[in-house]
């Protein structure tokens, strides 16, 4: 089919995203014959678990399964049911009126309603080799990968919430977590400070960055600076937990439909529902909070199944 042909199509559903948010809505969407469109991304197809190895916390795999391995499951199970997956970036959308309008580089597409499922970005702090070694030792989610590092020595970066959060989770876990942080004070609120200060497992290691993440295989330890002096120290630990926030994949989308100050898309708490008729938002792009695949299956899901009702209400 030609890009022009494609033009003049107008499609019950277009969901933007492939990871198990953009996946599951396209499942759903298909097996309610509205034979949705789905553009995947052409770098990142699959979503954040292509970056990883094991998932152990996604039911139904007893053992676990490679992160990559679930996706392709996910991917295959849409296409079964007649997605169509395209490995497109779309680089532009018009989600105001009964008619959406996405843009990719070869074509325009239209629809009656869109899922929205791009995810966010984990911040990464710029080192050589932050991503050789992610699931190998560094990691942007205890909840996901904590129970790898029983009776270990691990480390936490950051200084929010979220980081104070991430190293008191891990102290179930590990034998002692240090928390660096670059400047003599915490960010995080009096409440989690006081707690992360009580915790006997917990060091805060202050006025100090990472200079180099180091290992052969799996990360064997780091390089720290001291972000006063510019001295650097070697701390041997097994794990890196880089905790300094996210960055929703939300730009396509400014000036389109209401984000919150952070660039989340802003729902209606009872559904998936954007402040724009017909488009629908669900997984990590929404979630400030959860941010698991299983959670974001469960909105790419609700996501579809509003967009089934929205539809059959304007038929
Ligand atoms: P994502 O998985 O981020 O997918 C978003 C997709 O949108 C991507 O495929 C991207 O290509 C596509 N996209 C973005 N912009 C565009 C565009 N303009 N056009 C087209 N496509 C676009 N969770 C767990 O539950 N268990 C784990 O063990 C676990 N381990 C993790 C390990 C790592 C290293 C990371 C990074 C995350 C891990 N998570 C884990 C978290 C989990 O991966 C995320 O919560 C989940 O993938 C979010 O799903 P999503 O569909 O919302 O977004």
């Amino acid at each position: 089919m030609s890009d022009q042909e494609q033009t003049d199509q107008i499609r019950e559903l277009i969901v933007i995203g492939s990871g198990p948010a953009g996946y599951t809505a396209a499942v759903y969407a298909a097996r309610a014959n509205l034979s949705p469109l789905v553009f995947e991304g052409s770098v990142t197809a699959g979503g954040a678990l292509m970056n990883t190895t094991e998932v152990e916390n996604f039911p139904g795999f007893r053992d676990g399964i490679m992160g990559p391995a679930l996706m392709d499951e996910m991917r295959a199970q849409a296409e079964r049911f007649g997605a169509e997956l395209v490995p497109d970036d779309v680089v532009e959308v018009d989600l105001t009126g009964d008619v959406k309008t996405v843009r990719t580089a070869t074509g325009t597409h239209r629809a009656k309603s869109v899922v929205l499922a791009t995810g966010s970005a984990y911040k990464k702090l710029g080192l050589p080799q932050e991503d050789e070694f992610s699931g190998r030792g560094v990691s942007w989610c205890a909840t996901c990968d904590g129970f790898f590092f029983r009776d270990q020595e691990i480390a936490v970066v950051g200084g929010g919430d979220s980081a104070i959060e991430e190293a008191t989770f891990l102290t179930r876990f590990a034998k002692k977590v240090y928390l660096l942080h670059r400047r003599d004070e915490l960010r995080a609120s009096k409440i989690m400070q006081e707690r992360a200060f009580a915790d006997p497992k917990l060091e805060v290691v202050w006025d100090t960055e990472v200079a180099a993440i180091n290992g052969s295989d799996r990360l064997e330890g780091l390089t720290l600076r001291d972000t006063r002096s510019g001295e650097t120290r070697e701390l041997a630990v097994t794990g890196l937990f880089i905790a300094i926030g996210h960055d929703p994949r939300s730009e396509l989308l400014t000036g389109q439909i209401d984000l919150d100050d952070e660039g989340y898309v802003l729902v209606d708490r009872e559904s998936t529902a954007t402040n724009q008729p017909g488009v629908f938002a669900s997984g990590d792009l929404v979630d400030h909070r959860y941010r698991q695949a299983i959670t974001a299956a469960g909105t790419g899901c609700a996501a579809a199944l509003d967009a089934e009702k929205y539809l059959a209400d304007h038929a």
